[in-house]
């Protein structure tokens, strides 16, 4: 029996991309004699014809299976449930835009059958995108690898394999918050890396605007660092330290020279500075309270409207 590989793909607002997504993984999986393939595509809430064409290609291909979401619940939560949705032996979660070349899929299969359980892509060469998008990601990883100790790999995204007992890890993992690179790097495993170089988008535009990936930074530090929280005892501890200091130097200087009363200018700037100080930190506080707040409602992660597909053949 041969084995059944799940390509998982989330689509928002990916119209003028779906036919030549299609067409170009129909052209590599056919290659592959050696094993099945499903493809699961989820329709993250998208407000042009993405649903209406995945719909059409899966009526006419049983290999096609979508998921439509009720509403755009954002790419980690999509990208969730189309591995609940899959039930491939080996499940590839790739880009729908093409950014990720299906092409490595074939490797990606040689180092599964040799036994790795995770095969990661890494991209050595990201110059299609933007040099401030680059530059921040790079800033991300070494901010993200220093504070945390699950250590995530510096350009490398949700393109990979997973085997089927890696998915079955990360379905066990309840967090509703889910940056899911943390979470990849988190279960571990047997891992394997290949290079590939970046594409261009197929068509239309990033969905990840500045302000976005700014979040999803946040969401990464926090959901697998406490060092913010702790930072402000250090702080705290260092500013008292200071002010120690500071009050001893003053007593002292008035003992010798007498009342002086000029240094209203220092007073301002120590109570600004310390002010602020403090704001940062309740404001760092708020980020995992927020946090916590949300999980603690134990929502689904998503809501699935409808999904489309035909029985699977796995006897062949
Ligand atoms: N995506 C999604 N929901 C969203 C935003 C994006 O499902 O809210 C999908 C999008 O359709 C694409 C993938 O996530 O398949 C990556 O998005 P994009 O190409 O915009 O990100 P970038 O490659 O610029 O990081
Ligand atoms: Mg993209």
């Amino acid at each position: 029996m041969k084995k059944l590989v799940s390509i998982v793909a989330p689509f928002f607002n990916e119209a003028e991309g779906v036919g030549l997504y299609f067409s170009r993984l129909d052209t590599v999986v056919k290659s592959l004699i050696d094993f099945n393939f499903e493809f699961v595509c989820v329709d993250d809430g998208s407000d042009d014809a993405t649903l209406s064409l995945l719909i059409q290609h899966a009526a006419i291909d049983s290999r096609i299976h979508v998921v439509e979401l009720t509403r755009n619940f954002g790419k980690e939560a999509a990208l969730t449930a189309g591995l609940d949705a899959a039930t491939g032996d080996a499940v590839i979660p790739i880009d729908a835009d093409l950014q990720d070349p299906p092409e490595l899929i074939k490797q990606m299969l040689e180092a599964w059958a040799k036994g790795a359980e995770v095969v990661l892509a890494r991209r050595v060469d990201r110059s299609s995108d933007t040099f401030l998008k680059r530059k921040s990601a790079e800033f991300f990883y070494k901010i993200h690898n220093h504070f945390s100790s699950v250590k995530i790999p510096a350009n490398v995204g949700d393109f990979r394999l997973l085997d089927r007992t890696v998915v079955q890890a990360l379905q066990r993992l309840p967090e509703r918050q889910r940056f899911m690179k943390g979470l990849f790097a988190w279960v571990g495993f047997k891992t394997v890396t290949l290079d590939y170089i970046r594409e261009a988008r197929s068509a239309g535009n990033s969905k990840f605007s500045g302000w976005k990936l700014w979040n999803f930074a946040l969401e990464g530090i926090t959901s697998f660092s406490t060092s913010p929280l702790k930072i402000w005892s250090y702080l705290g501890g260092l500013g008292a330290l200071c002010s120690l200091v500071y009050a001893l130097f003053i007593v002292a200087r008035t003992l010798i020279h007498g009342i002086d009363l000029p240094g209203y200018a220092s007073l301002l700037v120590s109570v600004i500075f310390f002010g602020s100080v403090q704001l940062l930190g309740i404001g760092m506080l708020g980020e995992y309270v927020g946090r916590i707040y949300m999980e603690s409602k134990q929502r689904p992660l998503y809501i699935v409207r409808k999904t489309y597909r035909e029985p699977v053949q796995r006897l062949e």
